[in-house]
């Protein structure tokens, strides 16, 4: 065994275990990070070919904002120093193919001017929506996250229950529809099949949706200049700069287990490493089910993987195209006329972004274009390896690009490299279960386990702690970097030590 004074071991360098190795080191731990692949961030990621830059990962980041929730903590990760952000006054529109089109502003009277133009009769409705995106304007998300709920004694519960009761009624209102349910009030045939993308996929709890909004219109989500993977070396940076210390291509293999205390790691490659505690940053299925054999689970934790619970996956084909695309709205969800059928399902809509917004992504008079959309895991996992992945990727994304052809003419002719990611693509980098972008997808029945929390250690099992987006529902970069916080204030509590923070 090497390494024998390492405080903390940590599998896997996404921004979970970033976060979870800075607020350590912040605190007097000495750490090591194992990442299996060569590179930071994770699913925070993007590639660069052939002189473009595709983004895999930031749409919109929570804490952009200087002085708002979640910015704290990324000024204590070195993440927002120096950084420039783009903030976007709309979301997306959706767009029904040579009909109307809905613009989802984040400005809440803008919206609800602009909603009650395309449907007078659902007055009510949508002045009640708005009303609840102003509300969610100075609600503070961060608050649920703020201090490790194993910590919280009556005094914090009251507290929080305080400052959250002027949300309340707004929270509980809107945060157990759907965007699907909320279309079916409408009674504008456009609107009833425009409102379930308006926050890019339909089982998404509206809530969800109004807080972006609110939390964009705040100028506290935007996109980072550079983008993710960028976004994600500064944080590197500073975990470095604080003294840990990260071992890229070392994929963990297992937990090394001694009277049931965790001791250390065992790579892949056989060297094992020793450390008093070890957190497991990474794929909650591989951790409990591989690193750890499925020696320390509990019923409540095999019920979560037998796959009842949804995840996302997705399928993204980029573009890099000889094209200046500035001048179109960067994000536009098409309600097809005619559904296609990709990778063995009916869909009716593509949502296509392009991000020129950021002119690093591309070179001058060209643009990046991405296009999205939900896919099923288990098609893509049938065919993987074999011949007819290849070829299905091909064939999908020649469908993907004929149909753009409709909305950019003649942009065929344009396309000078094309990029296809499935969830496989996505398993294969980050080792995340069916590609999942968020851990648990973020829907009306899961709204509980984001609140309530998942247990971030397993019973019989010390000095083993598990963050990230399997054990916070919903995932996101600033959550999955508040777990990492969080457990390392949990860590300190149990050390007797105060937990402590530094801006640099
Ligand atoms: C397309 C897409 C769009 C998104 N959009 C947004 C957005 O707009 N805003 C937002 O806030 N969030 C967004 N997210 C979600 C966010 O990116 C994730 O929730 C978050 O990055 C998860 O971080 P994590 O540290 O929990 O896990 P991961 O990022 O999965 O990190 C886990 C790390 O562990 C490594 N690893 C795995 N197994 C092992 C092993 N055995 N040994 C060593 N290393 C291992 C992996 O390589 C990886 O680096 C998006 C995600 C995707 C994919």
């Amino acid at each position: 065994m090497k390494n024998s004074s390492t405080d903390i071991i940590i599998i896997g360098a996404g921004i979970s275990g970033l976060a979870s190795g800075c607020y350590a080191q912040m605190n007097g731990y000495s750490t090591q990070i194992f990442e299996m692949h060569n590179l930071p961030g994770g699913l925070c990621t993007a590639w660069n070919r052939n002189g473009y830059i595709f983004d895999g990962c930031i749409h919109y980041l929570f804490g952009s904002g200087k002085g708002q929730p979640f910015y704290s903590m990324w000024e204590e990760l070195g993440a927002v120093q120096g950084r420039r952000f783009i903030n976007h006054d709309e979301l997306m529109r959706v767009r029904e193919v040579g009909g109307k089109t809905l613009i989802v502003y984040s400005n809440p009277d803008k919206l609800e001017l602009h909603l009650k133009q395309l449907s007078s009769v659902d007055s009510q409705l949508i002045t009640s929506f708005c009303k609840g995106i102003r509300v969610l304007k100075g609600f503070d998300l961060s608050l649920l996250q703020q201090k490790p709920k194993a910590l919280m004694e009556v005094a914090d519960l009251w507290n929080l229950g305080r400052k959250m009761l002027p949300f309340m009624g707004t929270l509980a209102k809107w945060g157990t529809i759907s965007a699907e349910d909320f279309a079916k009030r409408f009674q504008d045939p456009f609107l009833r099949q425009a409102i379930p993308q308006m926050f890019a996929w339909k089982d998404i709890p509206v809530m969800v949706g109004m807080s972006l909004l609110a939390y964009m219109h705040n100028q506290n989500a935007g996109f980072p200049l550079g983008a993710s993977l960028e976004f994600a070396r500064g944080i590197e940076k500073r975990y470095l700069e604080l003294g840990g210390q990260i071992s890229y291509n070392s994929q963990v293999e297992r937990v090394l287990v001694e009277n049931d205390k965790a001791v250390g790691v065992r790579l892949y490659n056989n060297e094992s490493y020793q450390s008093v505690r070890v957190i497991s940053a990474c794929d909650g299925r591989g951790t409990l089910f591989d690193l750890l054999r499925g020696e320390y689970l509990d019923e409540e934790m095999e019920m979560l993987y037998d796959g009842y619970f949804p995840v996302h996956s997705q399928l993204q084909v980029s573009l890099g195209v000889n094209r200046d695309l500035s001048k179109e709205p960067h994000w536009v969800t098409y309600l097809l006329n005619q559904p296609v059928v990709i990778a063995g399902e009916e869909c009716s809509e593509i949502s296509v972004k392009h991000y020129c917004f950021d002119p690093s992504l591309a070179p001058p008079g060209k643009s990046v274009l991405i296009v999205m959309l939900r896919t099923s895991y288990d098609y893509w996992q049938r065919i993987y390896g074999r011949k007819i992945y290849d070829a299905e990727q091909i064939q999908e994304s020649g469908i993907l690009i004929d149909l753009l052809a409709e909305f950019y003419p003649a942009i065929k002719a344009d396309i000078e490299y094309v990029d296809v990611a499935t969830p496989m693509s996505y398993e294969r980098y980050t080792g995340n279960w069916q590609g999942s972008s968020c851990g648990w997808l973020l829907t009306k029945q899961t709204m509980g386990m984001m609140i309530s929390g998942i247990p971030k250690t397993l019973p019989n099992l010390s000095n083993f702690y598990m963050v990230g987006q399997w054990v916070e529902p919903g995932g996101s970069l600033p959550v999955v970097a508040m777990s990492g916080r969080n457990i390392i204030q949990q860590i300190c509590h149990k050390d007797h030590k105060m937990f402590e923070v530094n801006i640099p």
